[in-house]
């Protein structure tokens, strides 16, 4: 059978174990369950949250088990779990040893799609540390441009099974998968995938680097057309060199350079395309102007490449990547133009939750005052302040790990001021914007990108960048 078409598994009274009521449990217990299966869900937790999830799934005649997420209910023969659960929990041990297959959401949702008699859509599926949702929605816009149904979906709000099973009827997916998802997607054959940067992330999950970009590296197995990687990144090309695709599949990298054979690139402000043409060693077609790029930070100029080799690796035309790149908006949070008070600009990438999308924002920039600090999540912040160095006016530090950063400041750019704040309260971020704009020149950017998460002092990076985008609005005001 080829690796796209769809395989059906009888659910008639089969045992499935669903690990985790939430928000990819909830739908895959109801979707086994009018299968036919006969679902228990098991969970961790036991709050008043989950007592009303349950009832709502009993009141169907589905099992529900609650504060008792470990233990492997007896004549399980298949376990659905929820993409966070750690491999090493006891459940998962239970369930190899009794050899018992382990599904997540994704591999759930690859599995019943066209099972509800609507067409298999192929899916184009985007990896990597970072970048990511930025990258699908690029694509989906490009798709779009195209007149193709199609929908960004995934890791990325949309719930992928409630996209192939819904009423709607797509004609292809642009797919954005977190590295927990691959691990548990073994049988995953995407049309044609992408994996856009590789660098240290959830190691406590997947227990090493090397275990991380092999979860990664599955997204490239049993491509049919291409398999996209970051040139500049040898890691993700060594991945496309691991994979066992089908016979024809290409490599295909991107890089912000001039591009050589099979690549798409840059060529004098314009994005090119040497891979998708009929003779790529004289031909480059031209695709946009990176201007048509939405911002057109060098990362995220990656990003747009990324996108439009997954599109043009599914045959659409290049004046539909062009389209699609500018009707192009990019999501809050993500290198967010606030406001310009006194000639200086604010800018809110409070997603840059790593020190891999901080060294991104912060190359983005001239001269910059760096907002940063929070939960380190154990990085080490030396490489990120030796390589923005030159380019900071001054750094304003706040959150439970911010002498971390301090410290490498100290040993890297003793000459650049730095604010450290010791308030964790919610008016800390207006402190922090006044400290940054105090030390902000004209042409200058107050850059918010933390290279931390936000838990310390916010629930979650969109409160953060709220705040700060508060803090900011409000100083546009008292100076306007
Ligand atoms: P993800 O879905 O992978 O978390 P996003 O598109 O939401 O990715 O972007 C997350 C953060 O990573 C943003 O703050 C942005 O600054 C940064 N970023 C986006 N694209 C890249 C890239 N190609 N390389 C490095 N950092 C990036």
């Amino acid at each position: 059978m080829g690796s796209q078409e769809v395989s059906t598994v009888d659910w008639q009274g089969k045992h499935v174990t669903v690990a985790g009521l939430g928000v990819s449990g909830i739908p895959a217990a109801r979707a086994l369950h009018e299968r036919g299966a006969l679902v228990t869900v098991v969970n961790d937790g036991d709050d008043e949250r989950a007592r009303a999830q349950a009832a709502e799934l009993e009141a169907l005649g589905i099992t529900v088990r609650l504060g008792d997420g470990a233990t492997l209910p007896p004549s399980t023969e298949l376990i659905v779990t929820a993409p966070g659960w750690q491999p090493d929990k006891p459940l998962f041990l239970a369930a190899a040893e009794a050899g018992v297959d382990i599904w997540g959401d994704v591999e759930l949702a690859w599995r019943l799609r066209g099972d509800n008699g609507r067409k298999a859509a192929p899916w184009l599926a985007v990896t990597g540390t970072n970048g990511k949702t930025t990258t699908v929605r690029m694509l989906a816009s490009i798709l779009e441009a195209a007149g193709l149904r199609t929908a960004a979906v995934g890791n990325i709000g949309v719930s992928l099974l409630d996209a192939v099973l819904g009423e709607q009827e797509y004609d292809v997916l642009a797919v954005e998968l977190s590295s927990y998802q691959l691990h548990w997607a073994p049988s995953l054959r995407a049309h044609s995938a992408a994996v856009l940067n590789l660098a240290p992330d959830h190691l406590d999950w997947h227990g090493s680097m090397e275990a991380y970009a092999a979860d990664k590296g599955r997204v490239y197995e049993g491509n049919t057309v291409a398999c996209v990687y970051n040139a500049a990144d040898p890691a993700t090309e060594d991945l496309v060199r691991e994979a066992d695709v089908e016979e024809g599949c290409r490599a295909i990298g991107f890089t912000l350079g001039a591009p050589g054979p099979s690549q798409l690139g840059v060529v004098d402000g314009i994005l090119v395309d040497r891979a998708f043409v009929r003779n790529r060693q004289k031909q480059a077609q031209e695709l946009a102007e990176v201007s048509d790029v939405n911002p057109p930070a060098p990362h995220n100029i990656a990003n747009a490449l990324a996108a439009a080799a997954l599109a043009r690796a599914f045959g659409v035309e290049p004046a539909a990547v062009r389209d699609g790149l500018r009707n192009f908006r990019p999501d809050a949070h993500r290198i967010e133009h606030v406001a310009d008070i006194d000639e200086v600009a604010y800018v809110d990438d409070s997603k840059a939750t790593n020190t891999h999308a901080t060294e991104a924002s912060l190359a983005a920039y001239d001269s910059i005052v760096w907002i940063a600090g929070g939960l380190a999540k154990g990085a080490t912040f030396d490489e990120l302040v030796t390589g923005a160095a030159k380019r900071l006016r001054g750094v304003v530090l706040m959150g439970a790990d911010r002498a971390l950063i301090h410290e490498a400041l100290t040993r890297h750019a003793p000459e650049v001021p730095v604010v450290d704040l010791h308030r964790t309260d919610t008016g800390a971020m207006s402190e922090a914007v006044e400290h940054a704009a105090r030390l902000a020149r004209p042409g200058d950017t107050v850059l918010l990108a933390p290279a931390c998460a936000s838990m310390d002092m916010f629930t979650n990076y969109n409160k953060r960048g709220e705040a700060f985008a508060d803090a900011v609005r409000a100083r546009a005001e008292t100076s306007a």
